[in-house]
């Protein structure tokens, strides 16, 4: 048996207004056909997972390119194509394979094209023929496309959010492929659009109660995976909405009743998902009182300067209403910020100087905050944890003003984990406030810290009210703008 992998995407914000280009990808995760041999990284584990046990099944394994950019804006045509393009060579040269497995994100859009992931399944598909078996695994905030299912056998996505089941999901898509390639099992797909936009986190109801029950379907015999694909809010793209996949062997009929099921679930818990979150000043008047009965700093979660989600990380409507407010004793990160990161480590560490903060990127990012700060620590290659992956941060500064600590970093990335802060020196538990740039994979790591987490409204590139985000090209209706998208008058 022969097996070929590959790894390529990104999520897209088409609103963002970054390009994602080559220097991203090199910066973020790019490999030359050995990444399964590296230390893994949250988008190379499905590679490590599908060497290891295809080659346990005494198959050879021919391994192309692990490309995979921080989110931002589409895809610059040329590097999409050059990446595409390079799997392709890569596969044409190792024809005539038995499997193809690809591990992409499913919200990926480049310059010319809406499905980049339904565009290079349907390649490869040319390729390989009718014969080989063709595997893909998603990250959940992805969108399911007809290309897609058209082109590959099996699709299946993350189900947790936070995505801490990567590797299992990978194992999972293995198993099924391969047993698919000896005839053991047929697998049908069947996607059922459940017109929503939204994001669901699992580790709490109704998320958690949601990922149960796509687990217990999956005892059934004639079942051979559920995944809930959340689909991703700011991409606009024509098929953008929240999709149940089931890949049932050989019964579409079961494999609908099974998503009917899961659809019905995730539309009667709509409402308990996503609260409507406070407004800036609101949530600093909370975190200002917090509960009593436990010590520790309040977090405040800046969902809408999400890097992971395409947004600069460089927003400061924040951090100004704070200093506006005379709020001392805050730690803040991580603010993307190249060029006062140089300047700080020009100054030098003791140095004071008068700096400029953020707002650099573009209009969602507010306008740049001056402050006269010290520079407190350097780190040449600062990092921090996310699972049991390390997350670049890049060049980065501690620096201090007016009571409030701020780490400015190069590598533009979200927060996620503690140590990106305690690495400086920072006594996250001697805070008042801490600030994160983030919207949910922190939590785990703030949550045993933290007296109380508050998810804050700000202005941002990935504003969290779903009903009035701007589509163009989504012009689907769906839940929350209208109250049933399914109903014959139902329109955006
Ligand atoms: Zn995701």
């Amino acid at each position: 048996m022969k097996v070929f992998i590959a790894c390529l995407g990104t999520e897209t914000n088409t609103f963002s207004p970054i390009p994602t280009g080559y220097q991203t990808f090199a910066e973020s995760m790019l490999f030359d056909g050995d990444a399964s041999q590296q230390p893994g990284q949250l988008f190379s584990e499905p590679l490590i997972e599908w060497r290891a046990m295809a080659e346990a099944a005494g198959a050879e394994v021919i391994e192309s390119l692990a490309a995979f950019a921080q989110p931002a804006g589409p895809t610059i045509r040329a590097v999409y194509e050059g990446f595409r393009d390079r799997i392709l060579a890569d596969l044409t040269a190792a024809l005539p394979v038995d499997m193809v497995l690809i591990n992409m994100h499913g919200a990926m859009v480049a310059e010319g094209y809406l499905d980049c992931e339904g565009d290079l399944l349907g390649r490869i598909r040319a390729l390989v023929g009718p014969d080989t078996v063709i595997g893909g695994e998603l990250d959940l905030h992805c969108s399911i496309t007809q290309a897609m299912t058209d082109a590959a056998d099996a699709l299946i996505t993350f189900k947790e959010y936070p995505h801490i089941d990567g590797r299992e999901r990978a194992r999972e898509l293995f198993t099924l492929c391969h047993a698919a390639q000896r005839g053991a099992v047929r697998p049908v797909m069947t996607v059922r659009d459940l017109r929503m936009i939204n994001t669901w986190r699992t580790s709490t109801a109704p998320g958690a109660d949601i990922v149960a029950a796509m687990q217990e379907a999956e005892r059934r015999n004639d079942i051979l995976s559920v995944s809930f694909a959340h689909g991703f809010p700011w991409g606009d793209v024509p098929e953008a909405s929240a999709k149940v996949l089931v890949v049932s062997d050989d019964a579409a009929t079961a494999g609908t009743a099974v998503a009917e099921d899961i659809a019905e679930l995730i539309w009667r818990t709509r409402e308990g998902v996503n609260a409507p979150l406070p407004t800036v000043p609101a949530a600093v008047d909370s975190a200002l009182a917090p509960p009593e009965g436990r010590d520790g700093p309040v977090v405040l979660a800046d969902v809408a300067d999400n890097a992971g989600g395409g947004a600069p990380s460089d927003s400061t409507f924040i951090l100004q209403h704070l200093l506006d407010r005379g709020v001392r004793d805050v730690v803040s990160g991580f603010y993307w910020d190249p060029v006062a990161v140089r300047f700080c480590f020009e100054a030098g560490e003791g140095a004071t100087l008068a700096l400029r903060i953020g707002g650099k990127c573009g209009p969602d990012s507010g306008p740049p905050v001056d402050l006269e700060v010290t520079v407190r620590r350097l780190l040449p290659e600062a990092r921090q944890s996310f699972g049991s992956a390390v997350a670049p941060m890049g060049r980065a500064a501690w620096i201090s003003g007016a009571g409030i600590d701020l780490i400015l970093n190069e590598a533009r990335t979200q927060v996620f984990h503690p140590d990106g802060f305690t690495q400086f020196g920072i006594d996250l538990a001697a805070a008042r406030l801490i600030v994160v740039k983030s919207t949910q994979h922190f939590y785990a790591g703030f949550a045993p810290l933290a007296r109380e987490i508050i998810y804050v409204s700000a202005p941002g590139a990935i504003p969290p009210e779903f009903a009035e985000i701007p589509y163009q090209v989504f012009t689907q209706p769906y839940w929350p703008r209208v109250a049933d998208p399914f109903a014959d008058d139902a329109a955006t």
